[in-house]
């Protein structure tokens, strides 16, 4: 039997994502302690669809309706390391789906900007997320292809959806010293991008391969 803490969590969920924590990422070699630390706390089943909740802590995606995914842990954790967040940061995030990754960035980061295409997922991250106390996000619905100008630049942006090329909107919306985190590539299989605004110039590094839904946007694209 599971037995209820003041927070909503389960003694048996938190020991699954402590799990989680040492041995689909830190022994993959995800670094960055606060991010370490922020899975630990966030509690992923509870963005997952409730048929779903005693497979939130395993090591691969999940689906959330609307034929999306919440990405595999280590995929997100990865994501998170490679934008190097500082306390201070304001991020753009480009696909709310459940807002797992809304809730982790709203730990790690000052202010988040999250968009989502789909009404009904961005409600229902909205209503999670202000269940979980967060103060510091926006979701708005949206095309996040074009970014959200009005709040721009952004000391990070994320993508977890898979743009067949850089978005140019995204790009202008980076800081200087800036970082993007993003999937590039065709539908079947994409490469992390790693992009670091330097003197107005986007440096980019190619990291792993990996496959996300579609970035759908642009004309016929619903
Ligand atoms: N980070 C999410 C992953 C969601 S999957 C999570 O933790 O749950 C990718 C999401 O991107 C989907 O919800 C999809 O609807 C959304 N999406 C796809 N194209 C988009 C676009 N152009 N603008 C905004 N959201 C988009």
């Amino acid at each position: 039997m599971r037995r209820m803490t003041s927070s909503g969590d389960t003694s048996s969920y938190s020991g699954l994502r402590l799990r989680m924590v040492e041995s689909q990422l830190r022994a993959r070699g995800v670094g960055d302690q606060r991010v370490l630390d922020a899975m630990s706390r966030v509690p992923r089943h509870e963005f997952a669809p409730e048929r779903y909740r005693d497979e939130a802590y395993e090591d691969h995606p999940l689906p959330i309706g609307e034929g999306q995914t919440i990405s595999q842990p280590y995929i997100v954790a990865l994501m998170l390391d490679a934008l190097a967040l500082s306390p201070a940061d304001r991020v753009l995030e480009v696909g709310t789906g459940s807002g797992y990754v809304t809730a982790l960035l709203a730990e790690l980061a000052a202010q988040v900007f999250s968009m989502e295409r789909h009404g009904e997922l961005a409600d229902s991250a909205r209503d999670v997320l202000a269940r979980r106390g967060y103060t510091n996000v926006s979701v708005i619905v949206g095309d996040g292809s074009q970014g959200f100008g009005e709040c721009s630049p952004y000391d990070a942006i994320i993508v977890s959806a898979a743009a067949p090329e850089l978005p140019r909107a995204l790009l202008a919306q980076l800081a200087e010293g800036g970082r993007m985190i993003i999937p590039v590539g065709p539908a079947d299989s994409q490469q992390l991008q790693l992009i670091r605004m330097e003197n107005g110039q986007p440096r980019i590094t190619l990291r792993e391969l990996c496959r996300f839904v579609p970035l759908v946007s642009g004309e016929g694209s619903c």
